[in-house]
């Protein structure tokens, strides 16, 4: 019998982990859960985020030094962070058409509001904290941050990613810069580590269909008060139509320009979208991303290494199309008035904020303090700007963070496409492993 398609399963095992946490919150059985199930997602996504450092050095090095000269990784580099801007700034207009046309804020009455500052506003003064303590630094911090005084300081914290990219783009440059027979020794040996990386993914890919069911059953038997979900819902429609809007010009874009179907990359790179919805990361969804356009929509190593994980770390066209929603319904809400100006003020902001969102959950409702403090909404509203809609951010993160992990994929298909490193899907077989394990 044929086996079932790797998104089936997991898509099996998200629907049962959602019937399963809907019936845990009936019978009242959430400690069973907490204790025996919610582990295994855990486990999950502690072993992507495991192979996640490795991965980027072995791949992005090996990238690099395949390049054979500076000039072309000059050449992907702008590409991709021209395209990277021009699909923020896409996915934020979009938002912005979305929530200006709904005014979900014009559904949330005073009661709603007294109710969800009451409920969260001690959630939304955690967050403003937060970000203060992100943007008390100077405006060039950011670069300065990228810079690591110590390469093993850097790989041994998920957080700087982009310290590891720099590291290791330094170093394949500089292979590109040494005689090859001289950096062949070093080149093959992160070829093979690159290979077994992704042979790891591909293993614990194995289990990801019921970790995805332990992640979903425990996340609907930790969710309390429903009900404020449904008042909350407009808001949160205009966020899914305006993600849904932005997955269509990606399918689009992807179509025109590099010719490729959109059934052939939905189909690629479904699996890491699955998993960008369970987990609500874009980091631990990282080496399956990779994996998933390597190797089924066949980008080239050299694109992809570069590409994807540059983009987890800045690219997050999701966040932003949600924080541009956001901010304007929490004004409209809270009657505060917007001008165009301001809407246009949210364009860089947001732009901004959605690449200083850490790609973990919930960041970007922490960046989103900076949007809404660009509009000069008054100090003490922040915290309850954010109690309105902390209630269904967590479900709005899973199609975030979907969304952000699509834009990438998508970027690096046209980035490829136009730089020739667009070939067949090369997808290692699986049964040739099956006698070994
Ligand atoms: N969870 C998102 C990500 O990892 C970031 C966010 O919007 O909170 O891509």
């Amino acid at each position: 019998m044929k086996k079932l398609a790797l998104h089936w399963q997991i898509m099996i095992g998200m629907i049962a982990g959602v019937l399963f946490g809907i019936l845990v919150s009936y019978v009242g059985w959430q400690g069973f859960v907490a204790d025996w199930i919610k582990p295994f997602g855990t486990i999950f996504i502690s072993l992507l985020k495991l192979i996640a450092i490795p991965l980027i050095l072995a791949s992005l090095i090996k990238g690099i030094s395949d390049l054979q000269d500076i000039s072309k990784f000059k050449n992907m580099g702008l590409r991709t962070v021209i395209l990277y801007v021009i699909s923020t700034v896409v996915a934020i207009s979009i938002g912005l058409a979305v929530v200006n046309i709904i005014q979900p804020g014009e559904y949330v009455s005073a009661e709603t509001v007294a109710e969800l500052t009451e409920s969260f506003s001690a959630e939304g003064e955690k967050r403003v904290t937060a970000a203060s303590n992100q943007k008390s630094k100077g405006p060039l911090q950011f670069v300065v941050d990228m810079v690591p005084q110590n390469i093993f300081g850097a790989a041994s914290h998920n957080g700087n990613m982009l310290q590891v990219i720099f590291f290791a783009i330094f170093f394949g440059i500089s292979m590109l810069l040494v005689k090859d027979e001289q950096v062949k020794p070093i080149k093959d040996f992160f070829d093979s580590v690159n290979d077994i990386i992704l042979k790891m993914v591909d293993l614990i890919m194995l289990s990801a269909p019921y970790a995805v069911f332990a992640l979903l059953a425990s996340l609907i038997a930790e969710t309390t008060n429903p009900d404020l979900f449904l008042a909350l819902g407009w808001y949160a429609a205009s966020v899914v139509i305006g993600l849904v809007l932005m997955m269509a010009v990606y399918i689009a874009a992807v179509y025109f320009i590099t010719g490729k179907k959109p059934a052939f990359f939905l189909k690629g790179i479904s699996p890491a979208q699955l998993l960008a919805f369970s987990t609500s990361s874009s980091a631990a969804t990282l080496p399956v991303t990779m994996e998933r356009v390597e190797e089924h929509l066949g980008v080239h190593k050299e694109v992809t290494s570069f590409v994807l994980p540059v983009g987890a770390t800045i690219n997050m066209d999701g966040t932003s199309l949600y924080q541009a929603v956001a901010a304007v319904f929490i004004c409209q809400a809270l009657d505060f008035d917007l001008t165009f100006q301001d809407q246009l003020t949210i364009v860089l902001t947001a732009t901004l904020a959605s690449i200083g969102s850490a790609a973990v959950p919930g960041a970007g409702m922490i960046m989103l303090v900076i949007v809404l403090e660009s509009l000069g909404l008054p100090a003490e509203s922040l915290a309850i700007g954010l109690a309105l809609i902390f209630a269904v951010d967590r479900p709005l993160d899973m199609c975030r963070t979907t969304v952000n992990v699509t834009g990438d994929a998508s970027v690096a298909m046209i980035v490829g496409n136009s730089l020739g490193k667009l070939g067949e899907p090369h997808v290692k077989n699986w049964d040739d492993n099956k006698e070994h394990l």
